[in-house]
């Protein structure tokens, strides 16, 4: 079985209680269940060992278990609303706006009603003509797991993977 602190494989794994969380782990992870207690200090010079752990056991994980903060760009969900009133306030008219981002007015006209999302292309071309923000950015999956900084502790490591 794998061991849930560093992730080796393991045909022999012992529970121990590490920080408070309790934990099924190799014998090797075995010996920090009592070290980790006495090794409470700020986290200055080499890296606990704890944190040492976690970063091998991040290089083994699979895929599916690295949760990584990703910001992009997503369109705004009143995207048609905001074309449309950028465009009453220029004077301009649908099929001028159309012709000028050389797009159909029908298109345009779904776009408008929200009915239609417009992809990058023609976001881009009526964020140019029209001055406005049409993306926004969205942060998904927040979770820092930066080694060696306070941010991530054992005890989070334990409570994602039950998510
Ligand atoms: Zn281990």
């Amino acid at each position: 079985m794998l061991c849930e602190l560093c992730g080796k494989d393991s045909t022999f794994c012992k529970k121990v209680t590490i920080e408070g969380v309790q934990l099924e782990v190799c014998a090797e992870c075995a010996k920090f269940g009592i070290e980790a207690k006495k090794a409470a200090p700020k986290e200055v010079g080499p890296k606990p060992v704890i944190a040492q752990r976690l970063e091998v056991r991040e290089k083994r994980a699979r895929p599916k278990d690295v949760l990584e903060a990703t910001e992009r760009e997503e369109l705004v969900e009143d995207y048609g609303a905001r074309i449309r009133d950028a465009r009453a306030q220029r004077g301009v008219t649908q099929k001028d706006l159309a012709m000028k981002i050389n797009e159909r007015l029908t298109v345009l006209s779904k776009i408008e009603t929200g009915d239609m999302r417009p992809d990058d292309k023609i976001v881009a071309k009526l964020e140019k003509e029209l001055g406005i923000k049409l993306k926004e950015k969205v942060t998904e999956t927040q979770v820092t797991r930066t080694v060696g900084t306070s941010s991530m502790t054992l005890a989070d490591l334990i409570r994602m993977q039950k998510d």
